[in-house]
């Protein structure tokens, strides 16, 4: 397929976010773009299932407002945000339950966290939670391009030099960053905590009123009509075309792998190989709400990664008034472990969840790179091979990274082209 004036298109193999924002760069520069979506619709990591009803995305996610990816591309009214609290719940080792909240957002709450009495359990404390305050000024006041520069360790090395006490992070970030890194150790990139707790700070989080999905739809609609070919699967790449998985081929003047990490590998061989996390995500029907508020709920002892009622933060997930209740866990599925579950969810929301109906599971291998110490936060797009490669495993695993490495490689390749 050519373009209007005779060129041989652009590819690019994938309609993730980075796929999808490296295509919109190179279409307002002006070239042909052929975007090839294996799948049968856009959105890669980032979509969501219309099943019973309900409104499920494949696996929980949030979208946070604050990306300087977002706020320069996505129209935020056209997806109908709905917000989380400002803050988290937390389920205490001892069983009790604690706000723990950002002062500058809800100072009441904030009153209300230093002059409660702490009954049964302690959770983090007032004064221990006030630890964080130099590293929050930090990260909320500091330009992205000083953090993005500061000394690398593990984040749990990180929490350690800043003095954060230790029930600080076992009672609130350990559980919180678990549910945001995918793994509980404390194992990721310093770098990347400081620029994720800034967009904390800083950003609301939120889910549109569609489902996650809507973010990648709404990118593919600006795109020109036919230029996202789903179902096309891709199964070899050169600098000058590829081949479908059925044989056939298409030339093209530059192509771009904007997969994820593991089949670019295999698309293009050489590219270093990207450890990666994986999360299961159960989503239950209840017939009342169990948490009449739309906030995350975390678990102290670490049995889940986080869990939230769904249809309070947007009632549109749900077509009959039912909850829709998600709860993520590390690793996949496996048997005996819904049940598990359940019997932690009844503990953690205080209500029998017996009759709770399981409308979906979603896990996700690969579901985010590990950005264990040294990750660079942004790798260029350009490889030996003379194929272009972005996505979230060239910068950072989320909506901003996998975002910012399309625009990255798209300012590359024209760079490139102008200078043949
Ligand atoms: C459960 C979960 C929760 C998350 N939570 C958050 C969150 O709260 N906040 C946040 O910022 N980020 C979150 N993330 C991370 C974020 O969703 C990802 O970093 C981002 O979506 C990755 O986008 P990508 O375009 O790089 O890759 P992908 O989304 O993986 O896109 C790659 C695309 O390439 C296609 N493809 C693969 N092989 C081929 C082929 N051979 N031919 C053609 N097409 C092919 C795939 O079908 C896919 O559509 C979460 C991720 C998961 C999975």
């Amino acid at each position: 397929m050519n373009g209007a004036d005779g060129q041989s298109p652009v590819i690019v193999v994938g309609a993730g976010l980075a796929g999808l924002t490296c295509a919109l760069d190179l279409v307002r520069a002006g070239l042909p773009v052929r975007v090839l979506e294996a799948a049968d619709e856009v959105g890669g990591r980032v979509r969501t299932d219309r099943r019973d009803g309900f409104l499920l995305d494949r696996g929980f996610q949030v979208f946070n407002t604050s990306y300087p990816q977002v706020r320069r591309r996505v129209e935020l009214p056209r997806l109908r945000l709905r917000p989380f609290t400002p803050g988290v719940l937390v389920h205490t080792a001892e069983g009790s339950r604690v706000r723990l909240c950002d002062p500058t957002r809800r100072p009441s709450d904030a009153l209300a966290l230093l002059t409660a009495k702490r009954e049964r359990g302690t959770g983090p404390g007032p004064l221990a939670l006030a630890a964080l305050g130099p590293l929050c000024a930090l990260d909320l006041l500091a330009p992205p391009r000083l953090l993005k520069r500061l000394p690398e360790r593990t984040t749990r090395e990180e929490l350690a030099r800043w003095r954060v006490p230790e029930r600080v992070v076992d009672g609130f970030l350990r559980p919180f960053l678990a549910g945001v890194f995918l793994e509980d150790d404390l194992d990721t990139s310093s770098r990347m905590f400081h620029l994720t707790w800034r967009s904390m700070l800083r950003g609301t989080l939120t889910l549109p009123a569609d489902g996650m999905g809507a973010v990648p739809r709404q990118l593919a609609e600006d795109l020109p009509p036919g230029c996202v070919e789903r179902a096309s699967p891709v199964a070899a790449v050169s600098a000058a075309g590829v081949t479908f998985a059925d044989g056939s081929a298409a030339g093209a003047r530059a192509v771009v792998v904007a997969t994820d990490a593991a089949a670019a590998r295999t698309l293009v061989p050489g590219l270093p190989a990207v450890a990666t996390r994986t999360v299961t995500t159960y989503h239950h029907a209840a017939t009342r709400s169990p948490l009449r508020e739309p906030t995350l709920l975390l678990d102290a002892r670490r049995r889940i990664l986080n869990t939230c009622v769904l249809t309070e933060v947007a009632p549109t997930y749900s077509s009959d008034g039912r909850a829709l209740v998600s709860t993520s866990v590390l690793g996949t599925d496996a048997p005996g472990r819904e049940a598990a579950l359940r019997e932690v969810l009844a503990e953690l929301y205080g209500t029998g969840t017996r009759d709770w109906e399981r409308v979906g599971t979603a896990t996700v291998a690969g579901a985010l790179p590990a950005m264990v110490p040294p990750w660079p936060l942004s790798r260029t797009g350009r490889t030996a091979s003379g194929v272009y490669v972005c996505g979230d495993h060239r910068a950072t695993g989320s909506v901003q990274g996998a975002m910012a490495s399309g625009t990255r490689t798209a300012r590359e390749l024209l760079a490139d082209l102008a200078r043949r």
